[in-house]
């Protein structure tokens, strides 16, 4: 099988993260069929090489260490869509939101233009409920398809209810991922959609570091209050560990400065958690992926150490 320069050895994440960290990965691969994934799964699986799928990593931390396995990124025939009867719009999992947006407004579509705000895939959307103070992909989703890594053969369909969809998360089924999905679309006013869409744009771009190296929001706003406004609260906006720093403009979002490291983006998490749980009582839930490492477990250990030494410990 030739993937003309899509299969790289030794590839280093960071390029393929808004946040720009991460070390190699053993293999990256582009798959643009069907037929490849299943080709590169069966591959990864006869070699006993664990198996990742990334959008455009706007909401993954990798780690320095990098990944020793086969870190996958879905194009060409699976990131097209098409337009089927009524409104509903078939996907491919790695098509580019804003592109998305653009064609099915082109089309007379209104409905899906708060993923313009989303700067990923429909892939990784449909993992993260991604979504807006306006909306979420579970209002517009009807079903999806995915693969599970043990038997890559089989396409399964499931409706949009079955993968529990709440708050910028989903239950998809272990070991599987999204090649596609559909959504459901109105036929409306694509000029004002258009016109809402450019004026989200600018407000977005006045609140929040935008342009800057980041996974947009850290943690997810716990219920009735934004994760933002309780680390400003805490004193930590513009705290800075090694190139890592939290934005003076928004709060929740951190910015890698130019050279930090996953470590470092890590102790800041971890000094938000203990901060924000030390004046509120309010324990901050990571929103940012960790792929490919168990950032959770160095997450959990820090914040442990800085709870029982006290943040200069
Ligand atoms: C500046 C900025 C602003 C942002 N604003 C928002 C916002 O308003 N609302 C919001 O919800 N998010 C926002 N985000 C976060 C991010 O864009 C979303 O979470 C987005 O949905 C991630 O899509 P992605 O394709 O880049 O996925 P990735 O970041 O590459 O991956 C995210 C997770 O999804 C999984 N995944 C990706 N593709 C698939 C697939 N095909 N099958 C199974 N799992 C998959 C990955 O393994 C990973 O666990 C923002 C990020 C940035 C940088």
């Amino acid at each position: 099988m030739d993937f003309h320069g899509r299969l790289k050895k030794d590839e280093p994440l960071s390029k393929h993260s808004t946040l720009r960290i991460g070390g190699p990965t053993r293999f990256w691969v582009e798959v643009k069929t069907l037929v490849e994934l299943q080709r590169v799964i069966d591959l990864a699986n006869q070699e006993g090489l664990p198996i990742e799928v990334v959008g455009l990593g706007s909401n993954v931390l990798f780690s320095d260490a990098g990944f020793d396995g086969v870190m996958l990124r879905l194009s060409g025939q699976l990131a097209e869509w098409n337009i089927l009867d009524d409104g509903l719009v078939q996907i491919g999992a790695g098509a580019i939101n804003s592109h998305l947006v653009k064609a099915l407004l082109k089309n007379g579509l209104i409905g899906a233009e708060f993923l313009v705000l989303i700067p990923g895939t429909f892939g990784g959307a449909v993992a993260k409920n991604a979504g807006t103070k306006n909306d979420e992909i579970s209002s517009i989703l009807k079903s999806i398809q995915i693969i599970a890594l043990d038997q890559p053969r089989k396409v399964i369909s499931m409706s949009a209810t079955e993968i529990n969809l709440s708050y910028r998360h989903s239950e998809l089924p272990e070991r599987s991922l999204v090649v596609g999905g559909q959504i459901q679309l109105s036929r409306g006013d694509t000029v004002i959609a258009a016109s809402k869409v450019r004026e989200d744009k600018d407000n977005r771009s006045k609140t929040q570091p935008y342009k800057l190296k980041s996974v947009g929001s850290t943690f997810a706003n716990p219920p009735g209050d934004y994760a933002g406004r309780l680390i400003e609260a805490v004193g930590l906006k513009g705290t800075r560990v090694g190139g890592a720093r939290i934005s003076e403009q928004h709060a929740n979002f951190f910015i890698n400065e130019g050279n930090a490291s996953s470590s470092d983006f890590l102790m800041l998490m971890a000094m938000a958690i203990v901060r924000v749980q030390a004046a509120f009582g309010i324990e901050l839930r990571p929103e940012v992926c960790f792929v490919g490492f168990d950032g959770w477990k160095q997450l959990d250990h820090l914040v442990k150490t800085y709870t029982d030494e006290g943040l200069d410990g």
